[in-house]
C-alpha cells in the first residue's frame, strides 16, 4: 500500500522524505515536535480541483481552519483560491497575507455582533448564515452600518456523510444550518430584511467524507431549494457545495477532487443549473496529506506479561496538545521511523508526556525502535496544528515549510515567555 501523502512523501532506501528531503535530518535541524509541510503537495490539491473547475465560473474557498498558518495562507492566495473563514480571527489573518476580502466568505454557527461589523467594513464576499435570529442580528448591524450584507444560507439538507459523528454536519440533529424544510421560509425572510441581499446557497455535510454519494443526495436537495426560491422571486446566484473530501489515513480511498467536482458539474448542468457561480470549501483535501508531524522517542516503555501487562510504550515528544485527532475522534494516523532499522519490531502504544490517559498518538503500532529515533506522525497536514494547546504549559510546536523542496521556517517554536505573556502577578 502506498504511503499517505505518496508522491511527496516517499521512502528512499532507509529514509522518509517529504519532497525529497530527508525527515530525520529536518526533525534534527529544526527540534522536534516540528511539523513539516509539502507545499508542492498543497497546490497539486489545489490544481485538482482548479482543473475540474476551469471551464466554470467559480470560487474555490480554502477553508482556514483545517490550517491557519500564513505561509499556508500565502501559498492558496497566490495560486488564486478564495477563502472560508468561521471567525474575526480568521479574518485578520487572510487579511493579514494581502487576500482581497471580496474572495472571503464567512461560515459559522456563532458569529457575533463584533465580528460582523468586521466583516461588513472590510466587505467579505458573502455571510454563511446559520440561523434565523442570525438573519435578524445581521441585517440590523448591516443597516446600523449603513452597509448591505450579501448572504447565502445554510441549509441543512438532512443527509448522511457516513462519517464520525463529531465530523458529520449534514444529519437534522446537527447544531449546523438551517432545517431543510425551514429554508424556504428562511429566504422569504431574508429577501425582506433591509440590510441583506440574498446572492446564494450552501450546505456542508460533514468532514473526511469517502464517497461521491452523498454530494450528489445534498446537491440534489439544494436544487430542488433553489428552484422553489427562485419560483418565488428571489434569484440565488450562486451554489456553495461545502467541503468535506476526505484523505488517506489509513487504507481510505476518497474520490480524487477532479473525479468529484466532474460528477457535481454534470448533475448541476443536467438539472439545468450550469449558469450558476460554483463556490466550493475544502480545507483538509488540500492540505492533509502535504504534512507530516515529527517526533523524538524520549523513552521505551516495556511491558511485562508475567507481572502486568504485556503493553509496550513508545514515549514521544509530541502530545495531544500538538496533535488532538487521535484523543478527541479515536483517530488513527500513520506512523512511521523516519529511518529503517533492521532490528526486530515491536508492537508499541506510541503516547506523549501530557498527564492524561487519553494522550497517545497510536496505538498497537508495529515499529523497531531505539531511545533517540525520530518518528513521522503521517497525514498531519489538516486540523493538526490548528487545534494545538498549551495543555501542561507545553509550548506549541514550530512550522516548516517545503519551498521548492528547500525549508523554510514559517512559525517558530513557542518559547516560555509567550506563554506567560498576557498574565500578570498578583499585587495584593
Ligand atoms: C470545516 C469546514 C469546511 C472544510 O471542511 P474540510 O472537511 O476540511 O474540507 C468547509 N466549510 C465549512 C462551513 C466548515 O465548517
Amino acid at each position: 500500500m502506498s504511503l499517505p501523502g505518496a508522491p511527496f512523501l516517499a521512502r528512499q532506501g532507509r529514509e522518509l522524505r517529504l519532497d525529497g528531503c530527508s525527515l530525520d535530518a529536518l526533525a534534527r535541524e529544526f527540534g522536534t515536535p516540528l511539523y513539516v509541510y509539502s507545499q508542492r503537495a498543497m497546490l497539486d490539491a489545489v490544481a485538482a480541483y482548479q482543473g475540474a473547475l476551469a471551464q466554470r465560473r467559480h470560487l474555490l474557498c480554502y477553508a482556514v481552519k483545517a490550517n491557519p498558518s500564513l505561509g499556508v495562507l500565502q501559498t492558496f492566495a497566490r495560486s488564486g483560491c478564495g477563502f472560508d473563514i468561521v471567525s474575526a480571527g480568521e479574518l485578520e489573518r487572510v487579511l493579514a497575507v494581502g487576500v482581497d476580502p471580496a474572495r472571503v466568505v464567512f461560515s459559522g454557527v456563532g458569529k457575533t455582533r463584533a465580528e460582523m461589523q468586521r466583516a461588513l467594513q472590510v466587505g467579505v464576499r458573502c455571510f454563511n448564515v446559520e440561523s434565523r435570529p442570525e438573519l435578524e442580528l445581521l441585517s440590523r448591524v448591516a443597516t446600523d452600518s449603513g452597509r448591505l450584507a450579501r448572504v447565502s444560507l445554510r441549509v441543512n439538507p438532512d443527509v448522511d456523510a457516513g462519517t464520525h459523528p463529531y465530523i458529520s454536519t449534514g444529519l437534522k440533529d446537527n447544531k449546523f444550518g438551517i432545517a431543510h424544510h425551514q429554508a424556504l421560509d428562511s429566504y422569504r425572510r431574508a429577501a425582506a430584511l433591509p440590510g441583506l441581499d440574498v446572492v446564494g446557497i450552501d450546505c456542508h455535510i460533514g468532514s473526511q467524507i469517502t464517497q461521491i454519494e452523498p454530494y450528489l443526495d445534498a446537491l440534489d436537495r439544494l436544487l430542488e431549494l433553489v428552484e422553489a426560491i427562485e419560483r418565488e422571486g428571489i434569484p440565488i446566484a450562486h451554489l456553495d457545495l461545502g467541503g468535506g473530501l476526505g484523505i488517506q489515513y489509513a487504507d481510505e480511498v476518497p474520490p480524487p477532487a477532479d473525479a468529484l467536482v466532474t460528477q457535481l458539474l454534470r448533475r448541476i448542468d443536467a438539472r439545468g443549473h450550469g449558469h450558476r457561480e460554483l463556490l466550493l470549501e475544502p480545507g483538509r483535501s488540500l492540505v492533509g496529506n502535504a504534512g507530516v508531524l515529527l517526533t523524538e522517542v524520549l523513552y521505551l516503555k516495556r511491558g511485562d506479561a508475567v507481572h502486568g501487562s504485556a503493553k509496550n510504550f513508545c514515549i514521544v515528544d509530541a502530545a495531544m496538545n500538538d496533535l488532538m485527532r487521535p484523543a478527541l475522534y479515536q483517530a488513527w494516523m500513520g506512523i512511521e521511523a523516519c529511518v529503517l532499522r533492521d532490528s526486530k519490531s515491536l508492537v508499541w502504544d506510541v503516547v506523549g508526556p501530557v498527564c492524561e490517559s487519553g494522550d497517545w498518538l497510536g496505538r498497537e503500532r508495529e515499529l523497531a525502535l531505539q531511545q533517540g529515533d525520530m518518528l513521522a506522525v503521517l497525514s498531519a497536514g489538516a486540523y493538526a496544528m490548528s487545534m494545538a494547546s498549551n495543555y501542561n504549559s507545553r509550548t506549541r510546536a514550530a512550522e516548516v515549510m517545503l519551498v521548492n523542496g528547500r525549508p523554510v521556517l514559517i512559525r517558530e517554536r513557542e518559547q516560555f515567555k509567550d506563554l506567560m505573556m498576557r498574565e500578570q502577578l498578583l499585587s495584593c
